[in-house]
């Protein structure tokens, strides 16, 4: 059986994948500094006889890895950035292991390496004879700014045929719903210090206008239709408070289930920061620092993604911290209420729940946003969650950092498995992989895909950082 080959091949680099894994969460890096995680992958990519293009959609972190040749061609994607702020041991309380450093709150060590094994399996299906060729799209900077719009920009998904990713999670089963596309703004304020005692009337707040815009934005809230979402925070709102700020930032995301009313909301809101500008009497400049499309779904890419994840069973996690961590989450019953109420009583009593599952996002329009969106607007894309983390670990949290760097490899090898299982099935049965793209089709295909980033944003000014220059393989 297919599946089983893979689960044999990925199981032959169980030491080497575990390994690596806890090696990229020694050593998080943030959004678009990604270069010993991009190293790492890479050479072993490399050593195996992927053919490398590194630096990819002009980012260096960003590399696209072929093994193979010929149709069809599948592919998945790796992400391996870090959040900041959020270092942590891997262990069963709150303990930074570098106060402030960054960490590995959303498993992206063993997004990117889980993502590796699977196509290191299917590599060595196609030497096995299977036809066809298995791509590798390292894409970085998912916690900020977002790497795959300008991935998808270049081109590297076009002559892809079908992505199968992945996402850290608490349970295995693929997923299925779609999410919210999203804006992201910067707003900046430009007016003139003074004596705020003394000389107020020689001044003018830069602060007034983002507090004023953020005023807009609570009556806005009111008036736009459910499913949106606003925030804001005030990035930099002065020093003083004795001294008139001449400069103040906020910053603010629109999130709705289409591009197009993004976009709308979007417009109210520059229109909101002009008014606020009039208001205050100063000037602001309003910059669009990320834009992503919500996820199409393929159900019946999702269907395949199940199929496998049954073929595989369950596994176990054999470590006294799992339930350790487990108990530190306390109640999770909010986190358990999207799953069936069989699943949910069965996962409760468990530290580790991995029962493969039907999806329980079918049908729904997630409150969150990944800029796996536009790459599911050009090519089909199934999408699944691991259990990597114990029930109920919400994304974000220091357990779900202490897991990434202990109890979660068991749950990564299994994505390994269920990737590379659906891959395969994807390269061997025409049919199937067929239907996946006639859906895709059906759903809009990708002629209609505008990028939404304005074509000339450069995502290292748009992030602040400095270029890291290109990675070399070790
Ligand atoms: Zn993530």
């Amino acid at each position: 059986m297919q599946t089983e080959t893979i689960a044999s091949a990925v199981e032959d680099r169980r030491d080497r994948l575990t390994a690596l894994a806890r090696d990229l969460w020694e050593r998080p890096e943030t959004a678009l500094e990604e270069t010993y995680a991009a190293r790492r992958l890479v050479g072993v990519l490399e050593e195996r006889g992927f053919a490398l293009e590194v630096g990819a959609g002009g980012l260096d972190t960003a590399f696209v890895a072929r093994y193979g040749g010929g149709e069809p061609i599948v592919a998945t994607m790796g992400e391996y950035d870090a959040l900041p702020g959020l270092s942590q041991r891997a262990s069963a309380t709150r303990e930074p292991v570098e106060p402030e450093a960054p960490g590995h709150g959303c498993g992206h060590n063993l997004f990117g390496v889980g993502s590796l094994g699977a196509a290191l399996a299917v590599a060595d299906a196609i030497d096995g004879g299977v036809d066809g060729t298995v791509v590798y799209v390292g894409t970085p900077a998912e916690e900020a700014v977002g790497g795959k719009p300008f991935l998808v920009r270049s081109g590297v998904f076009e002559p892809i045929d079908a992505v199968v990713s992945w996402h850290p999670g608490w349970y295995n089963a693929p997923s299925t719903g779609s999410c919210l596309a999203v804006d992201a703004f910067e707003v900046t304020a430009h007016g003139k210090s003074s004596h705020a005692a003394a000389a107020p009337e020689a001044g003018r707040s830069a602060l007034d206008a983002i507090q004023l815009l953020n005023t807009a934005v609570e009556y806005v809230r009111e008036h736009v239709p459910d499913p949106v979402r606003l925030h804001y925070v005030i990035a930099d709102g002065g020093d003083v408070a004795n001294v008139v700020p001449a400069e103040a930032t906020g910053n603010y995301l629109v999130r709705a289930p289409n591009r197009g009313l993004v976009e709308e909301v979007s417009d109210w809101l520059h229109d909101a920061a002009e008014g606020a500008a009039l208001m205050a009497a100063v000037d602001v400049e309003l910059t669009r620092t990320s834009a992503m499309y919500g996820v199409r779904p393929n159900d019946r890419l999702g269907g395949v993604i199940g199929e496998t994840m049954a073929e595989l069973g369950p596994f176990d996690v054999d470590d006294p911290l799992a339930a350790e961590l487990r108990a530190s989450l306390g109640d999770v019953s909010g986190q358990l209420a999207a799953l069936e109420p069989d699943d949910r009583e069965r996962a409760r009593e468990a530290s580790y729940f991995t029962d493969p599952i039907e999806p329980p996002d079918a049908g729904t329009v997630g409150s969150y946003s990944t800029d796996s969106g536009d790459v599911s607007q050009v090519v089909p894309l199934g999408r699944m969650r691991t259990a990597t983390w114990p029930v109920g670990t919400p994304a974000h949290s220091w357990q779900a950092v202490a897991a990434s760097g202990s109890t979660g490899t068991e749950g990564m090898l299994y994505a390994s498995k269920a990737i590379g299982g659906t891959l395969l099935k994807l390269l061997t049965e025409p049919a199937v992989l067929a239907d996946v793209v006639a859906e895709f089709e059906r759903r809009g295909g990708a002629d209609g895909y505008e990028p939404a980033m304005p074509g000339d944003a450069d995502p290292y000014e748009l992030l602040g950082v400095d270029r890291p220059g290109p990675v070399v393989a070790d």
